[in-house]
């Protein structure tokens, strides 16, 4: 899910008509003592990082004149940059707090229903006030047909034991809240502390909104990047992950690095979850056997096997890795067959240099060992596949044997584009050229790529493969990019079928 800083929360609010303390966020000590002098007062200036309880972190620091303003946002944005997070703090006015509310609102998955949060009190985390004052917790399963209404946010009110004036203004603001979370596809969003003034006001002082990652792409206003729950700078091959995964909602793709500094020889690997509970069994293992892992990276929800091999290619492009394991529930329902085929064209153009041990187990198992173990001795290191019989111990050990006894091969290269002679060419959906070679095709006696073609979008032409669909049609989705009629041309044709997956910004 894709987190948003308190200052892009604070934006949303104020569309909505929920006024926040005034200023804003800034990247400078100078830009800090302006807006500082500006609002005019006494300051807080807050770090704009993701951790919770910033105010004991000392991220959270009060400021009575613009100078002192500047040298508190010095400090936090050295402290945030050195930190690998994002270089911004938020300068807002300080206020006089009377009172203090919360209010959230979270997607229930059980009940499939947005839920509204309210208590009478503040606190550090909805948590701790529920803990502390559960009389005050009011919580109410809104009706996505009609929204929140008026008389249930005021009956939310009188819940927490607050009535007349104060009911008023305090249900209009969560009407507001609702239609803010609601518009911005929020999974999450609260207030806390949502403060009742000195003057009487109702201020946001503080705001979190998490948005949907499946929605990202429709609020390009809200400026998100990379629509994942770091609580750091994504790195460059995480936004290289998270620019296949928006742009290919075929499946799932997750990838967080989450080692970067490692040599080989380190028992440092390469981890390829398929199927997220299962991923984790498996990651455990590799803990328990003394290695570390470079990265969780998780392809599910039948992804096409140009994901995996994306996924594959991103894995090994970490230097330094000593080996690399795949490992999901074993029981996965996606077709295996996919994930094999896209591991085993991932390691050909890398021509993998270190050993993979692959357990697969679920729907196609067998197909998928059999694609993986044909291919074992194509690549300089050794490839092993197991299925859902095998434990994620046994597996582990048998990479630990493995890592234990390969030599590295110096100089590696990645296998070289094979120029056509006679090319026959057409696109696909994610931006991959697929060219069959008639040179080569005209010989070749088997035409793997016809009857392992599981759309069966390809016909014998006289003796060579040709679609049978129009290459629009093709490049729409027709064309799955399973991988087949390369990987079964490689081994089962005459090696004139090829394909081309670009990944922007891996080098
Ligand atoms: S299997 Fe390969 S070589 Fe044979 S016809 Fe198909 S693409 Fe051409
Ligand atoms: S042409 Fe057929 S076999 Fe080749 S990638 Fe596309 S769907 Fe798969």
């Amino acid at each position: 899910m894709a987190k948003l800083f308190e200052y892009q929360s604070k934006q949303i609010l104020r569309k909505a008509g929920i006024a926040t303390p005034k200023g804003g966020a800034v990247e400078t000590a100078g830009e800090a003592r302006a807006m500082a002098t500006g609002i005019g007062g006494a300051v807080v200036v807050k770090a704009q990082v993701w951790t919770t309880s910033r105010a004991a972190k000392g991220l959270i620091r009060f400021a009575d004149t613009s100078d002192e303003a500047a040298d508190h946002a010095a400090a936090l944005l050295a402290e945030t940059a050195t930190s690998g997070l994002v270089n911004r703090v938020l300068v807002e006015e300080k206020v006089g707090i009377e009172r203090e509310f919360y209010i959230g609102l979270i997607i229930d998955d059980h009940a499939r229903a947005p839920v509204l949060i309210f208590s009478g009190v503040g606190g550090s985390g909805i948590e701790e006030i529920a803990h502390q004052h559960p009389d005050q917790v009011v919580r109410h399963t809104i009706d996505i047909r009609t929204g929140l209404r008026e008389f249930e946010a005021r009956d939310i009110c009188a819940q927490a034991g607050i009535n007349g004036k104060l009911m008023l203004s305090l249900s209009a603001l969560m009407l507001q809240f609702y239609e803010a979370a609601r518009g911005a596809e929020a999974r999450s969003a609260e207030i806390n502390p949502l403060a009742l003034t000195t003057k009487g006001d109702l201020l946001a002082l503080d705001g979190r909104f998490t948005i949907d990652d499946y929605a990202v792409f429709r609020h390009p206003e809200l400026g998100i990047d990379i629509a994942r729950e770091f609580d750091r700078a994504p790195t460059q091959l995480e936004r290289v992950a998270w620019n296949i995964e928006k742009g290919d909602y075929r499946g799932t793709f997750y990838f967080a690095q989450m080692d970067t500094d490692f040599h080989r020889g380190e028992k440092v690997i390469g981890f390829h979850g398929n199927g997220g509970g299962g991923a984790m069994i498996n990651m455990d293992a590799l803990l328990r056997h003394g290695f570390r892992i470079a990265d969780f990276v998780d392809t599910s929800g039948n992804p096409p096997a140009s994901k995996v091999y994306r996924a594959a290619r991103l894995i090994l492009s970490q230097q330094g890795i000593d080996g690399y394991f795949m490992g999901g529930s074993g029981v996965a329902s996606q077709e295996q067959f996919n994930s094999a085929r896209g591991l085993v064209k991932a390691f050909m153009d890398a021509q993998l240099n270190v050993p993979a041990v692959i357990r697969i187990g679920g729907n196609g198992e067998d197909q998928a060992i059999a694609i993986l173990q044909r291919a074992n001795g194509e690549f300089p290191a050794p490839v092993e596949a197991y299925g859902r019989d095998t434990t994620s111990d046994s597996c582990v050990g048998r990479l630990e044997s493995l890592v234990s006894s390969y030599q590295s091969v110096d100089e590696i290269k990645p296998r070289p584009a094979q120029p056509a002679a006679e090319p026959y060419t057409f696109e696909t959906i994610t931006g991959g050229t697929i060219t069959y070679d008639y040179a080569v095709c005209r010989t070749c006696e088997t035409k793997a790529c016809i009857d392992s073609c599981d759309p069966k979008i390809l016909s014998l032409d006289g003796d060579v493969p040709k679609l049978n669909i129009t290459r629009e049609e093709a490049k729409r989705g027709g064309c799955t990019e399973c991988l087949a009629c390369e990987v079964e041309c490689h081994f089962r044709g005459n090696r004139g079928g090829r394909i081309t997956l670009p990944i922007t910004g891996l080098v």
